[in-house]
C-alpha cells in the first residue's frame, strides 16, 4: 500500500495558506499551513487517476480555475484501493463549470453540483464550500446544516469536510497532493479524525456519526477519542436526518462489502437502536440484538460482493426485520389471524416503524414482504399448488431466506430439503414431504398454526 512509504515526516513542504476559518478551532490542526506531498512521497501512479476526471481537471485548471480530485478517491488511492468514483473540486462555481462543459448538468440543492460526462464516465465537480461564517445561502436549524451553497476558498472547503483522510485535494496535472488538516499522516496511521470540534460537526450533519463507523468498518481506520466520544450520546439527532438519505446510509454500510464489520461498529457506537427502532434492545445502550439470520444476512452479502455477485436492499431488510415480523405475527397468531394475515400485518407494521427512521423504497420493501409471506406460503406442501411457487418471481429469494433461517431453526431442514429437491424436478408425487409426518416430534413454530377457535 502507498502510504506505507511516506518515508519523510509531512512538514517539510509547508507553504503558507492565507486563511480564515471560524469553525474549526482544533488545537491539533493548524489550518493556516498547508502539506505538499509529492507523487514520488505518496507513490500513486498516474494511471490509477480515473483518465477523465483528470482530463476535466486539466480543462478547469486551462480555463483558469484551481481544481483538483478530492474526497474519497483520494483516500481509497493511497491505501492502495480502488475508489468506485472520482470527485473533483473546483474554483469556478457551477454556471462557470458550465461554460467549460456546456452540456454537464447542474443538479442537487443541499449541495449544488455539475454532473460532467465524459466518454460514458460520469464525474462529479462540485464548487469549493466555504464556512458557515461568512452568511450566505447557508441555512442551519439547531446547529445542524439545511443548505449548504456558500462558495468559498480550497482552504476551506478542506476544512468543511468531515474526516481529515476524507480532504485530501490531488493535482492530476502535477502529482502533488495537498493536506490542510493533517489527513495524509492519519491516514499512514490509520487514524479517524474529525475535522474542527466533534460536537459541532457532528451537530451540524447527523450523517457523520453513521460515516464514522462506516470509515472504521471500510477502512479499518481508528477514531481518536475525541472523534469516538460523542457518537453514543449524539445518537439521538439521526432521528432528525430525512430517512431518504439513512437508506443510502444503511446500503453503503450493508451492501458494499463490509457488512458484518457496519454492524460491528454501528454495535460498538451504539448507533444500531436509532437506525433500527423496531429490533430487539441488546445488552448495553444503544445496540441491538443480532439475530443469526442477519448475522449470516450479513456475511453472504459481504462475500456476494467479493465474487461481484447482485445484492439487494430488499434481502437485506428482510432478514434485518425478520425478528419483530415473527413476534408480532406470533401475537396475531394467537388472537386468531390467518397464518397469510398474520404475516402480512406484522410486515405493515414493522415496515412502517422502519420507515420513520429510514425509508425502504417501495421497489425494495414490496419485495421484502413478498420474501417474507412466502415463509408461510413455503409450508404447504401437500396437493399440487406448491409447484406454482417454484414459478414465482421471488422464489429464488425466498428460498434462500428459507436456508438462512434453517441455520437459526434446524427444525426447518426437512422443509428446506423439499424445497432444494423441488427444484431439481424430481417427482414428489411420492415422495412427498408431509409436514404433518415430520414435524410431529419438532417443536411447534408457532406462527404456523391457525389456533382452534371455540
Ligand atoms: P465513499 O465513496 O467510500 O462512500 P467518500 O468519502 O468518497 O466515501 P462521499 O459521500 O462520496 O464519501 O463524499 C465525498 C467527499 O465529500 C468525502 O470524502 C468528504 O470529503 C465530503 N463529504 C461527504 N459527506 C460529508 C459530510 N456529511 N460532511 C462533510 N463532508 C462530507
Ligand atoms: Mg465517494
Amino acid at each position: 500500500m502507498q502510504i506505507t512509504q511516506i518515508k519523510s515526516k509531512p512538514g517539510t513542504h509547508v507553504k503558507l495558506a492565507q486563511l480564515f476559518y471560524s469553525t474549526c478551532h482544533s488545537a491539533e490542526i493548524d489550518i493556516n499551513n498547508f502539506v505538499t506531498i509529492s507523487q514520488a512521497e505518496h507513490g500513486i501512479r498516474l494511471k490509477d487517476f480515473c483518465p477523465h476526471a483528470s482530463e476535466a481537471v486539466r480543462e478547469l485548471q486551462e480555463a483558469g480555475f484551481e481544481a483538483f480530485i478530492v474526497g474519497g478517491s483520494v483516500r481509497d488511492l493511497l491505501l492502495g484501493k480502488i475508489p468506485k468514483d472520482f470527485d473533483v473540486a473546483t474554483s469556478a462555481t457551477p454556471e462557470e463549470v458550465q461554460d467549460v462543459f456546456p452540456r454537464c448538468r447542474l443538479i442537487g440543492r443541499r449541495f449544488r453540483l455539475a454532473h460532467v460526462r465524459k466518454a460514458g464516465a460520469l464525474i462529479e465537480v462540485a464548487t469549493f464550500r466555504g464556512s458557515s461564517a461568512g452568511g450566505g445561502d447557508h441555512e442551519k436549524s439547531n446547529g445542524r446544516i439545511l443548505r449548504d451553497n456558500v462558495f468559498g476558498t480550497v482552504e476551506e472547503d478542506a476544512i468543511r469536510r468531515d474526516f481529515t483522510i476524507n480532504a485530501l485535494f490531488l493535482d492530476p496535472v502535477s502529482g502533488e497532493i495537498r493536506d490542510y488538516v493533517g489527513g495524509y499522516e492519519d491516514l499512514a496511521n490509520r487514524r479517524l479524525r474529525l475535522i474542527g470540534d466533534p460536537e459541532v460537526r457532528y451537530r451540524e450533519d447527523p450523517v457523520r456519526l453513521l460515516r464514522a463507523a462506516r470509515f472504521e468498518a471500510k477502512l479499518g481506520v481508528d477514531p481518536d477519542e475525541a472523534t469516538e466520544t460523542p457518537i453514543r450520546a449524539m445518537a439521538p439527532l439521526l432521528k432528525d436526518v430525512p430517512p431518504a438519505r439513512l437508506f443510502e446510509e444503511v446500503c453503503k454500510l450493508f451492501l458494499t462489502g463490509h457488512g458484518v464489520r457496519s454492524m460491528e461498529a454501528l454495535q460498538r457506537f451504539g448507533l444500531s437502536t436509532t437506525l433500527f427502532p423496531g429490533l430487539r434492545k441488546g445488552s448495553a445502550r444503544g445496540k441491538v440484538q443480532v439475530s443469526t439470520i442477519l448475522r449470516k444476512t450479513l456475511e453472504n452479502t459481504d462475500d456476494r460482493i467479493k465474487e461481484s455477485k447482485p445484492v439487494t436492499p430488499a434481502f437485506l431488510f428482510a432478514a434485518l426485520l425478520w425478528q419483530p415480523v415473527v413476534e408480532k405475527s406470533n401475537v396475531l397468531l394467537e388472537q386468531g389471524e390467518s397464518e397469510y394475515n398474520a404475516i402480512m400485518r406484522a410486515a405493515e407494521e414493522v415496515i412502517a416503524t422502519q420507515t420513520q427512521s429510514t425509508a425502504i423504497p417501495r421497489r425494495f420493501s414490496a419485495v421484502t414482504r413478498q420474501i417474507w409471506v412466502m415463509q408461510a406460503r413455503f409450508t404447504r406442501t401437500r396437493g399440487k399448488r406448491w409447484k406454482r411457487l417454484l414459478h414465482e418471481q421471488r422464489f429464488r429469494a425466498a428460498y434462500d431466506f428459507l436456508l438462512l433461517r434453517a441455520v437459526e431453526d434446524p427444525s426447518l431442514e426437512p422443509l428446506c430439503e423439499f424445497w432444494t429437491k423441488a427444484q431439481e424436478g424430481i417427482d414428489f408425487s411420492r415422495t412427498r414431504y408431509d409436514s404433518k409426518d415430520e414435524s410431529r416430534d419438532r417443536p411447534r413454530r408457532r406462527y404456523r398454526r391457525r389456533p382452534q377457535r371455540s
